[in-house]
């Protein structure tokens, strides 16, 4: 199996920064998975993955770690007469394109959400009233120790968040779907494209929503609009003029850029409306956000 040092990760994040991962892999078996995790604890290195890296922050100066991206055995989907099965590393578009095809119901709702399975189960991610909670039958997860199948019970998925760790691999998953005939997922899936093209930036580097919505009446986006934050800059960052809980890559952002408009955006939402926003993206690598 190979590990290469060196490789940045700003190639494996939507929004296109990050620095160096001190190991790199693309195990494609739960072997390989297996062998790499011990590797990693013989040398007392912690483990991550990258899915798409469409909920991350990686840090400019790198991650010391050994960064994992799944392919192969741990990408495929092979769907069954209710259920699909999947590699931890399967992209949800191909996931929901091999479901239509099948007349598999049920997983429309990630249709805008540009990750992979892994990454869902991760993040408990979810859109339109749907989630991976409400379609995991259960997920194979390995560690340094081993590796079991967990329910959705005992990943403690709740609103975008799962008890795992890092050092914890989704190998692989199994959702539950319904028949349901191509065509209504098709119809269903353009509306949902065409309400999210509305809402907001598609065709940017972003990492999607940069902030849970908090307990309050206005969602992140409202929040951080009425703090005056559309378009608000800095370096090469910047809150979209679309929609203020999202960052946009406008011109060679770096990490720490984006990091800087989140303090800053944490700050104003603070100091108007007594909020203390929390962040949904992920972070790699050492990275902090002030206190507010
Ligand atoms: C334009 C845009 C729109 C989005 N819309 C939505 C939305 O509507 N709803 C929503 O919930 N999210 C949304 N997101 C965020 C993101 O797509 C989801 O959170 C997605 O599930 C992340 O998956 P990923 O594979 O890219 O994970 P990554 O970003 O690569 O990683 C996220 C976390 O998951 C971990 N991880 C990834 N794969 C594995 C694995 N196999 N095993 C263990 N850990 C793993 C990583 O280590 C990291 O901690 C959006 C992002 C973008 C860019």
């Amino acid at each position: 199996m190979k590990i290469e040092d060196g490789v940045e990760l700003a190639r494996f994040t939507t929004l296109g920064t990050g620095g160096p991962a001190r190991a790199f892999a693309r195990p494609e078996s739960e072997r390989e998975v297996e062998e790499l995790l011990r590797w990693a604890q013989e040398r007392s290195l912690a483990v991550a993955v990258v899915g798409l890296g469409s909920n991350l922050l990686a840090a400019d100066e790198g991650v010391d770690a050994l960064v994992l991206k799944l392919g192969g055995e741990l990408a495929t989907v092979e769907p069954g007469r209710d259920a699909l099965r999947l590699g931890g590393g399967a992209a949800n578009a191909v996931a929901l394109h091999r479901a239509r095809a099948a007349g598999l119901g049920g997983f429309e709702f990630a249709c805008a959400i540009p990750g992979t399975i892994g990454g869902g189960v991760w993040m408990n991610a979810g859109a339109y009233g749907g989630d991976f909670a409400g379609v995991l039958e259960r997920a194979l997860v390995a560690t340094a120790d081993g590796s079991g199948w967990l329910t959705p019970a005992e990943l403690g998925l709740s609103y975008r968040h799962s008890d795992l760790g890092h050092g914890q691999v989704v190998l692989r998953a199994e959702l539950r779907l319904r028949p349901r005939p191509p065509e209504e997922i098709k119809v269903e899936v353009r509306e949902l494209n065409a309400r999210r093209k509305e809402a907001q930036p598609t065709n940017r580097r972003t990492f999607g929503s940069v902030f849970k919505n908090p307990e309050h009446e206005l969602s992140a986006g409202r929040l951080l609009e009425a703090c005056k934050l559309k378009g608000h800059r800095i370096g090469g960052a910047q809150i979209s003029p679309k929609h203020a809980n999202f960052i946009e890559n406008a011109e060679a952002a770096t990490t720490a850029d984006a990091l800087a408009l989140m303090a800053e955006a944490r700050r104003r939402a603070r100091e108007r409306f007594g909020v203390v926003l929390e962040h949904e993206v992920e972070f790699l690598g050492d990275l902090e956000l002030p206190e507010v």
